[in-house]
């Protein structure tokens, strides 16, 4: 597997894969890789003849309050993993490299950015929405690759991606969980054994109210409430938000129409966890 650091390089490299008649498959992540972005590799090596994946710790999509610097980095194990999931290229592009001094271009998708992890993270979607643009412009992919598990982000990126005709198709990947039913995150890094033992609560909550919308539940005010009184009985957690939304306009409901996102986020100590469901499938 190549690794390339400029945007020429990698522009040279997929114009190539591209003239050999390969489709291109692309898989941006900020790494420390895990099983969950192996998963959207894998998906990406059955669906295409070549596949790129990016690592780029983004600034812009982070807080000026939240953990850039400390965000976890180990490129030697992230290189090795992605070459042994067969993907041809890694894009690993400084920071100058991305955004030059003069850089003063953003791009924003309104509404959708207006709540869940927007509300909670002003600025965030900005960020991904302006990284995941260049990325987009500079790997020139047919597909790319999303987590689930970030369903705000999917959704904001598909949006996107139709309301600019940029001519890429977006795929969903679902959410891998560790065997308790833990959501993978790079975050998860950061728990303490303790939390550690506490987090596949999140997830458990989620599943009893789907459990619960199978059996006929239809106020949303109450599996809403049900989850988070269950995430309640954590000690050390703090809710930022617990919701169900349509799919795919992220409107609020009282009566459930089915399919819909339930999604929250939490904070187990300095540790935002984020997870979802969709009810309904
Ligand atoms: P990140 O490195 O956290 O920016 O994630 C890069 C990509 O991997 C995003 O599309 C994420 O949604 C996806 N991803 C992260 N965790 C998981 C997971 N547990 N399962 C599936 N996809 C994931």
């Amino acid at each position: 597997m190549l690794i390339l650091e400029t945007i020429a390089d990698i522009r040279n490299f997929v114009k190539k894969e591209r003239a050999g008649g390969k489709a291109i498959g692309f898989v941006p992540t900020m790494g420390y890789l895990h099983e969950g972005h192996l998963s959207l590799v894998r998906r990406a090596k059955e669906e295409c003849g070549s596949v790129v994946a990016s690592i780029f710790v983004n600034p812009l999509q982070f807080g000026p309050k939240e953990d850039f610097s400390q965000y976890p980095r180990d490129l030697e194990r992230d290189a090795r993993m992605l070459d042994e999931c067969g993907a041809a290229a890694l894009f690993h592009p400084s920071g100058d490299e991305m955004y030059p001094g003069n850089f003063s271009t953003s791009v924003e998708v309104s509404g959708l950015t207006d709540h869940l992890c927007g509300a909670s993270r002003p600025g965030h979607f900005r960020g991904v929405s302006t990284v995941v643009t260049k990325l987009f412009n500079i790997v020139l992919p047919d597909r790319a690759y999303f987590g689930q598990k970030d369903a705000q982000q999917v959704l904001v990126i598909k949006k996107m991606v139709r309301d600019l005709n940029i001519p890429v198709e977006i795929i969903s990947v679902p959410t891998a969980r560790e065997a308790d039913g833990l959501a993978m995150s790079s975050r998860n890094v950061y728990l303490t054994p303790e939390q550690r033992l506490e987090a596949p609560l999140l997830y458990r909550s989620l599943k009893e109210a789907s459990e619960a919308v199978a059996a006929g539940e239809r106020n949303t005010g109450k599996l809403v409430r049900m989850v988070r009184d269950r995430i309640g009985e954590l000690k050390g957690a703090s809710i930022d938000y617990v919701e169900i939304r349509s799919i795919p306009d992220l409107n609020e409901m009282e009566v459930l129409k089915l399919p819909a996102l339930m999604a929250l986020a939490v904070r187990l100590g300095k540790t935002r966890l984020i997870d979802n469901i969709v009810l309904g499938e």
